[in-house]
This record gives structure tokens, C-alpha cells and sequence, in this order.
């Protein structure tokens, strides 16, 4: 039995709420979870379930959650200064810090940012700084945008454009007009039986294809995660990414490295460039930037594009009106400090990455399983129905689903992307916090198996 409040917020949720990709029909009749407190790896919900946060809230809380700094941080801001704006030559000590901050943390040149609020509002920006910086240069034509099946951008018009989700786009009418998609580097389903290495340069060949088919002198940008995220974890070859560097030198495109689920040590170093091993020439972070505390993100230029935006005489018309809001910018830089104290921008390449990559491993031998991969603190643990062959379950999503909410029922967020069984906790989690992901994995691995032979 649920208690009263419990009812009371999923009605009112039910009748007031529409929710991020949800069908809502569905969930007005099963009820929202209502989650109510968080600390350290671990949220509770209104019925006082503890449950082990395996996602890091949706990729976001490098930190862990509920850090009384960042509390005494917004607290001492908002009584210093609440607001103020970026636009009419104004700018606020914290934005400023946190830009000279950002500059110290990314490659040498890349030191120039325009901050928003969201992944999305990154990922916009980003398309048309491309196109300013194009015009700009006098080549008005080169305005085409290829980015890959699979890859998550963001929802709004240009960023969802951007995104490769047939799901995403039909409902909408979308991609807009010169949005292009290939094909992505995921062993799991397009390598099957390949060599990685040859798999990864005839993955990133496919760029080179599309750059000649729409014409080197139209193409803008090539954007794209260094490791898909939402798109289920998808961990390219070791080649793909010089190669797809080497192609884009080559025909004059510019490369966008998407680090709103990659960048502040996800993967390991604190950018997925510097782990996958490529220099891009704009960066997009968002996540990460405050462990999800406060809604900001962040575009970062590079010396190419950065220098012509610089020097232009015409206004680069564009930003919002809480860019680089002080009080975001604060707690971000906040968590910064405290990532580096902790070291948590490279934690996930140490000791802890390797014990998360051991132990998840562990799973491998269950008859569901059919791959673990990790990098860093991402992993994704790909279901099957048959080991041997690789052969999936279909229609494909709908084990995937039974898993996760086995695992939640189980104190642990995984969450479900097609099959796959995906994780990016906090980088705070201790080998204890990983051993009980891995039990209570094991424990919804084993429950799954039994519902789907019940079906
Ligand atoms: N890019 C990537 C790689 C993402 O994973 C996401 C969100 N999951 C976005 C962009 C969009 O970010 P937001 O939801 O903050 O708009």
C-alpha cells in the first residue's frame, strides 16, 4: 500500500505533468516514483526506498549527491548576487572564473566559451556558431552537418536535427534540411565478427563517404559523442577516432566533440576526447559541468573558430538570458574544485575504473549476457537470447525493460537502452557500492530470466 502523499503527488503528477520521452498514458496508470532525498551514491523515494543511483542521476553526478559545499556555495552567491545578465557588456565574476577555469582543464587553445543552460541550448549553439563561423569566412555554402544513428544531441529543433533517432524525428517532422546521419562504430550489432581494428577504419570511412557524396565544399561539421551514450554506450575501436580526425583534416571539416555525457571524467580523463585519443575544434558540455545541481552548460572554441567569432565586427546575435547565470556558475566551479581535490577527473582511469571493468565482467558467464564493455565509469551490459550467436530478443527493447525495472525493484538504477543494461554511477562509488551493483545486477539478471521463461 502506498501512503497518502505517495498517491497524492503521482495523481497530481498524472493530471499537471508531462514528462521527458514518456507515454503518458502509461504512466498516469502505473504512477510516478517520486524520488525525495539524495546523498552520496544513493536516492530515496517517498516510500522510503533506498535505492543505489547506478545512472548518477541521467550521467550528471560526477560528484555525488547532496555536498553541503555546493549548498553553502548557492547560498553565499545568491545573497552576494543573485542575477545579472551577460548581455550588454556586462559579465559576472563567476562566469568569468569558470571560463578561465574551463580554459585551464581542456587543451591549450581551446579557451573560449559561450555558456547556456542545457545540453540541447550546447548543442544549438554550437550549429550555428558552425554557420557564422562559415559565413564568416565566405563560404556560405558549407553548411551541411553530418553526425551518426544512434547519437543523442539533444531535443531542440537544430540539436534534435542533429540527433540520429528515426523516433526522435518522425513525430516532429524532423531532421531539418541538411542534417545527415551515418552509420556508428557499435561492435555489438555492425561488428559482429569483424576485427575492431578494420571494423573502426571502415566505420570511419563511412564519414569520408558521405563528405564526398554531399560535396567537401558543403560540409560543415562533423559532430559526434566520442562514446555514444544514449545511444547504449557505444565504445568505437581504438582507429575509428584518428581516422575520422584524419578525414575531417582533410576535407575542411570541422570536428565537434559532443562531452555532455563524456567530458568531467566520465571516461576517465576529464574530456572523452583526450581518452579516445583526437583533437576536436568545438567542444559541447553541459552534465558533468555541476554534477546536475543547477542546470548550465557550455560551448567551447577552439583557436580556429574561436579567433574569427572573436574578431567579427557584426554581432554574434545569439545567447540567453541566463548565460553564465552567476549563481550556476558558482556551483560549477565549485564542483570543480572539488573534483579536482578528490581527483575525480581521472579517478575512473585508475584503481576504481578497473575494478568496475573487473567485477561487471563477472556477468558475463550469465545465460542473458551476451557483452560487457566498460570505459571509465560507463559500462553497458548487452542482453541476448542466445550467447552463442549473438542472436537478440525480440521485439528488441522489451527485456531490456523488464531488467530495469527488476533492478530498481532491487535498490539499483540501470537503465534500459534497447537490451542493453547501462550504468555511469557517480564518480565518488566505492569498490563496496560496486560489488553491491554487481549483486543486485546478478539478482535482476536471474529474476529476468525467470519472468521472460514465465512469458
Ligand atoms: N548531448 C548528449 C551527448 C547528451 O547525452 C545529452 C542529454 N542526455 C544532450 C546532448 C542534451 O542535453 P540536455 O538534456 O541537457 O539538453
Amino acid at each position: 500500500m502506498l501512503s497518502e502523499q505517495t498517491r497524492r503527488w503521482q495523481e497530481l503528477d498524472a493530471r499537471h505533468h508531462f514528462h521527458p520521452f514518456t507515454t503518458h498514458k502509461e504512466l498516469a496508470e502505473k504512477g510516478a516514483r517520486i524520488i525525495t532525498r539524495a546523498e552520496g551514491c544513493y536516492v530515496w523515494d517517498s516510500e522510503g526506498h533506498k535505492i543505489l543511483d547506478g545512472m548518477a542521476g541521467l550521467w550528471c553526478t560526477q560528484i555525488g549527491h547532496g555536498r553541503e559545499r555546493l549548498a553553502r556555495i548557492a547560498h553565499d552567491q545568491i545573497r552576494q548576487l543573485d542575477y545579472y545578465n551577460a548581455f550588454f557588456q556586462c559579465a559576472t565574476p563567476p562566469a568569468v572564473e569558470l571560463a578561465a577555469k574551463l580554459a585551464q582543464l581542456l587543451p591549450p587553445g581551446m579557451d573560449r566559451f559561450h555558456f547556456v543552460n542545457s545540453g540541447s541550448e550546447a548543442n544549438d549553439t554550437v550549429i550555428k556558431s558552425v554557420w557564422y563561423y562559415w559565413n564568416l569566412m565566405g563560404k556560405p555554402e558549407k553548411k551541411h552537418f553530418i553526425s551518426r544513428t544512434l547519437g543523442y544531441h539533444g531535443v531542440g529543433v537544430g540539436s534534435a536535427s542533429l540527433t540520429g533517432m528515426r523516433f526522435m524525428h518522425e513525430p516532429f517532422d524532423l531532421p531539418l534540411p541538411r542534417f545527415h546521419h551515418i552509420g556508428n562504430p557499435y561492435p555489438w550489432i555492425e561488428g559482429r565478427g569483424k576485427d575492431p581494428a578494420a571494423f573502426g577504419l571502415e566505420a570511419a570511412r563511412w564519414l569520408e563517404e558521405k563528405i564526398l557524396e554531399l560535396g567537401p565544399e558543403n560540409v560543415a561539421a562533423f559532430v559526434a559523442e566520442p562514446i555514444q551514450g544514449a545511444g547504449g554506450v557505444i565504445i568505437p575501436p581504438e582507429t575509428y577516432w584518428p581516422e575520422v580526425q584524419r578525414i575531417c583534416r582533410q576535407y575542411d571539416v570541422l570536428l565537434v566533440s559532443d562531452e555532455v555525457i563524456c567530458g568531467f571524467g566520465r571516461t576517465g580523463s576529464w574530456w572523452g576526447h583526450e581518452t579516445m585519443g583526437f583533437e576536436p575544434d568545438i567542444v559541447s558540455m553541459a552534465k558533468g559541468l555541476s554534477s546536475g545541481y543547477v542546470p548550465i552548460a557550455a560551448v567551447a572554441f577552439g583557436r580556429r573558430v574561436g579567433d574569427v567569432i572573436f574578431a567579427g565586427e557584426k554581432e554574434y546575435a545569439h545567447g540567453v538570458t541566463y548565460a553564465g547565470h552567476p549563481v550556476c556558475a558558482a556551483i560549477a566551479l565549485e564542483n570543480i574544485r572539488i573534483m579536482e581535490e578528490e581527483g575525480l577527473g581521472t579517478r575512473a582511469s585508475g584503481p576504481i575504473g578497473a575494478y568496475f571493468r573487473e567485477r561487471l565482467t563477472t556477468l558475463a558467464d550469465h545465460p542473458l549476457v551476451g557483452e560487457v564493455r566498460t570505459k571509465g565509469l560507463l559500462a553497458c551490459v548487452e542482453l541476448c537470447k542466445d550467447k552463442a550467436t549473438g542472436e537478440l530478443f525480440q521485439p528488441v527493447g522489451k527485456v531490456g525493460l523488464v531488467c530495469r525495472d527488476l533492478c530498481v525493484e532491487n535498490g539499483l538504477v540501470m537503465r534500459a537502452i534497447r537490451d542493453g543494461m547501462v550504468l555511469s554511477p557517480p564518480l565518488i562509488v566505492t569498490e563496496e557500492q560496486i560489488d553491491e551493483i554487481v549483486t543486485k545486477a546478478r539478482t535482476s539478471l536471474d529474476q529476468t530470466l525467470a519472468a521472460i521463461g514465465r512469458a
